[in-house]
């Protein structure tokens, strides 16, 4: 059995072979006509591709001047690479807990972790259903930006509002695994005419104009930088892979919802607690998370593997993990509900296209497996 399979194959190689007949291999033409797809996808006049969430997430902390001595608030509950590019840029990320139902930060929350140092907030849409992004803008003082982690949330909605509309920006992730991919890629979007003019700068190592741009008169202009930055840009060969997916991803999303539904009526009465949609919300469902008795996450993990199963941790409370915890020396009461969340979370395996007999028996396993474990 399969814990995840991308949709793409090589019938999707037709969009790369066209690039390759290009003289760009990099950003060029099909990452713009990319860019215009998703400023109309998410109604913004913005959009930048980036080659990870990763970095698209460092040049967005370079363009928006932060780093040492600045205060970045960050769920606990989240992958690392939220946090760790705080950390990268020389600023302090301030963890809040998470709802213990919903598993996402609170308009609450974020407001007490805000100090005069907080320059941003970094709400993550955990496993496909947004944060309360109305509420968090209301709650946080004005001068705090808003970067919304999107890397689970591409064709999520709450209230029937996508990402990016109560932000300043929203980061994108195409990761192998994600709903939308190219393998390894991302995208910035934004309503903010000056940020998106220092991005362009920072996702290419702060030059003032990208090589196809430079080539286009047929005369060669000096570019200059004039702040830092890394390099960031997508290029033209994977985004090739992105706008089939983006164009059908609405579409395919009831495929992924029916399959959880599945999950969550077969699970409904057991020992198991799943994560809370809050009314308003239509997850994007990128990942199915169950959680158990925390004494017994790890030999319900056994069992479903030597049952077959294959499953992930999606995610141990960052600061609990050895290089947050050594260094501003968190424990498992800090954040509790993030805690225990992270030391009783399974992930079960989850694909548009994953095999009716797939799905009976991860149900049926975890009936007869993890069940009498964690009663
Ligand atoms: C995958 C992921 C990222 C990182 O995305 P990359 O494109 O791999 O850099 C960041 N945040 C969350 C919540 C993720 O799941």
């Amino acid at each position: 059995m399969q814990f995840y399979r991308h949709g793409l194959s090589s019938a999707d190689a037709k969009g790369i072979a066209e690039v390759l007949d290009t003289p760009f291999l990099t950003s060029g033409a099909v990452g713009k006509k990319v860019e215009a797809q998703l400023c109309a996808f998410f109604g913004q006049p913005h959009a930048l591709l980036v080659n990870s969430w990763t970095n698209g997430a460092l040049a967005a902390l370079l363009a928006m001047d932060i780093g040492p001595g600045d205060e970045v608030i960050v769920p606990a509950q989240t992958f690392i690479a939220t946090a760790n590019m705080v950390e990268l840029i020389g600023a302090k990320p301030v963890f809040v807990d998470v709802d213990p139902d919903t598993l996402l930060m609170t308009p609450e929350g974020a407001a007490k972790a805000a100090t005069a140092r907080t320059k941003l907030a970094m709400p993550v849409h955990m496993y496909g259903q947004m944060c309360d992004m109305k509420g968090l803008r209301a709650a946080l003082p004005k001068t705090v930006r808003i970067l919304e982690d999107c890397a689970h949330c591409f064709e999520g909605t709450r209230d029937g509002e996508p990402p990016g509309k109560h932000s300043d920006l929203a980061i994108f992730s195409f990761y192998a695994t994600k709903n939308v991919t190219c393998g390894e890629g991302g995208a910035i979007v934004t309503g903010d005419a000056e940020l998106h003019a220092k991005l362009q700068q920072t996702r290419l190592h702060g030059m003032s104009a990208i090589a196809a741009d430079r080539f286009k008169s047929g005369q060669y202009r000096h570019w200059d930088m004039a702040r830092l930055g890394v390099k960031a840009n997508l290029p033209d060969l994977l985004a090739a892979l992105l706008p089939d997916q983006i164009a059908t991803i609405r579409a395919r999303l009831p495929a992924r919802t029916a399959l959880v539904e599945r999950y969550r009526h077969a699970f409904a009465n057991l020992p198991i607690r799943l994560a809370k949609l809050d009314p308003g919300a239509v997850s994007a469902d990128h990942l199915f998370p169950i959680h158990v008795k925390p004494a017994k996450r790890d030999e319900a993990i056994a069992a479903l593997n030597a049952a077959g199963v294959p499953v992930t941790v999606n995610y141990r409370s960052v600061p609990t993990l050895t290089y947050y915890r050594e260094k501003y020396g968190y424990g498992p009461g800090d954040f509790p509900a993030s805690y225990e969340w992270g030391e009783g979370e399974i992930t079960l395996p989850l694909w548009p296209g994953m095999p009716d007999a797939d799905i009976e028996k991860v149900i049926e396993t975890v009936k007869t497996a993890v069940v009498p474990l964690v009663r």
